[in-house]
């Protein structure tokens, strides 16, 4: 039989079709527009979980009942990338302001700040979270308010591939100087630190339903707020920024960010299996752990071993020893790529050249290709943002660490559809790719 791509991480929706249900009333009522009941039940079931609670509110309709440790409250959005710029635009900020960003992430945690014409200034990772260093962050913010006379006006730590940061530690520097942190646990869905989940932290938290993230709603995002007040402004941006009149009357520039209440029936009917989903994720993890530990040269990225670190893996990740030698390693990089990797999205510019001046080792470019010969769809980490030439003059604060780790690391499939037996054939691979 012929094997299927195993890919990195796919949406997969519940054996029972919830999803189709809410989306079938929201057809059935006539609701096929960005608000309605859908949207306000997932708003419901997402503010018990962050607060606390299980996944599934059985009836949506009782608000803010949860038996959780904080009380906040969670508006629905088109994108996390919308989630991100309007919890930006709430901290202030806008035109020369500076935000502090973790450089080691995806472009949708620093690109809305260029959006609304402030600058990022991207702070490098500590080794053992691969997330914001939190004394790398306190140098950065003395230096900005040393060089600029400014404070910068949030922070944006990110949960790389769903590992918490240092909450406690981030959290005490943002305090002591009085900055907003807007928390990008876009990845890190139901991640925890000390038991309380990842957007709870901050003054605001960002979540993705992208279709590639824990949970999905074909696209889609959220934005956990302190309380009602809060989330009413975000809402009111989301939706032009009208003002109460009979007519269409606007003093702000807003935005059309709310998301779909078809797209929240596909939301509700997750929330039934997104604990399932992030049991799932951590067994995958744990199954690597344990089948790569005797390969030598390949290391599975590991959380911290203190116990107030509690990641839901969205992806696992592993790092290739430089020595390292992989079959077919001499031809790395040797052609210009006519698909993106991993393209799911499709629109993509081509390129003319195969190599860039900042790129992961050949051994990690060589494994990748071996891995998709086997259908395997394994794939670089993210290249930080200081390295892109789109940010070339942002200020950045470094330490080698994101652009050490992006020259070996890499990603391996880690989705709800990877089976036990898919990790087994993925370790084989690997090590058939190892040359003797
Ligand atoms: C996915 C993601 C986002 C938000 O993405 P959307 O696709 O707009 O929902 C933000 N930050 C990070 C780190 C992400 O991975």
């Amino acid at each position: 039989m012929e094997r299927k791509t195993i890919y990195l991480c796919l949406a997969h929706m519940s054996e029972d079709g919830v999803e189709q249900k809410y989306v079938k009333e929201a057809f059935d009522t006539n609701w096929v527009v960005p608000l309605g009941p859908n949207v306000n039940g997932f708003e419901a079931d997402l503010e018990r979980f962050v607060n606390g609670g299980d996944c599934h509110v059985a009836d949506a309709t009782r608000n803010d009942v949860h038996d959780g440790n904080t009380d906040k409250k969670v508006v629905a959005l088109s994108a996390g990338t919308a989630a991100v710029h309007l919890a930006l635009l709430a901290c202030g900020v806008g035109p020369g302001d500076e935000v502090l960003v973790q450089s080691f992430t995806f472009c949708a945690s620093s690109h809305p700040i260029t959006y609304l014409g402030a600058t990022p200034v991207f702070v490098d990772s500590e080794p053992e979270t691969w997330n914001m260093d939190p004394v790398l962050l306190e140098e950065a913010i003395k230096d900005r308010i040393a060089k600029t006379g400014r404070k910068p006006k949030a922070i944006v730590p990110v949960a790389l591939y769903g590992m918490p940061y240092d909450c406690e530690k981030i959290m005490e520097v943002a305090n002591r100087y009085e900055i907003p942190v807007v928390e990008d646990a876009a990845e890190g869905f139901g991640s925890k630190f000390d038991g309380k989940v990842l957007g709870t932290f901050g003054k605001f938290g960002v979540l993705s339903f992208n279709g590639n993230k824990m949970i999905t709603t074909s696209g889609g995002g959220a934005l956990i707020c302190d309380d009602a007040e809060s989330k009413n402004n975000i809402m009111w941006y989301a939706t032009q920024a009208r003002e109460a009149y009979p007519y269409y009357q606007h003093e702000t520039i807003g935005y059309n960010y709310r998301m779909s209440n078809i797209c929240a029936g596909i939301g509700r009917g997750q929330m039934t299996v997104a604990q399932a989903h992030i049991d799932h994720h951590k067994h995958v993890q744990a199954l690597y752990e344990d089948l790569l530990a005797d390969v030598p040269g390949v290391t599975i990225h590991r959380q911290p071993a203190n116990p107030r670190y509690d990641s839901n893996f969205w992806l696992c990740t592993v790092t290739l020893d430089p020595s390292l030698k992989i079959k077919g390693q001499e031809n790395a990089y040797k052609e210009v790529i006519k698909t993106a990797v991993g393209g799911a999205a499709g629109v993509i510019h081509a390129v003319d050249t195969a190599t860039t001046d900042c790129q992961p080792n050949e051994n990690v470019e060589a494994l990748r290709v071996f891995m998709l010969e086997k259908k395997v769809e394994a794939r670089p980490v993210w290249k930080p943002m200081h390295k892109q030439p789109v940010y070339k003059t942002a200020p950045a604060y470094v330490n080698g660490v994101s652009e050490a780790i992006f020259k070996v690391g890499m990603c391996l499939p880690a989705g709800p559809y990877v089976t036990d037996d898919d990790v087994r054939y993925i370790v084989d691979c690997i090590k058939e790719a190892i040359e003797e």
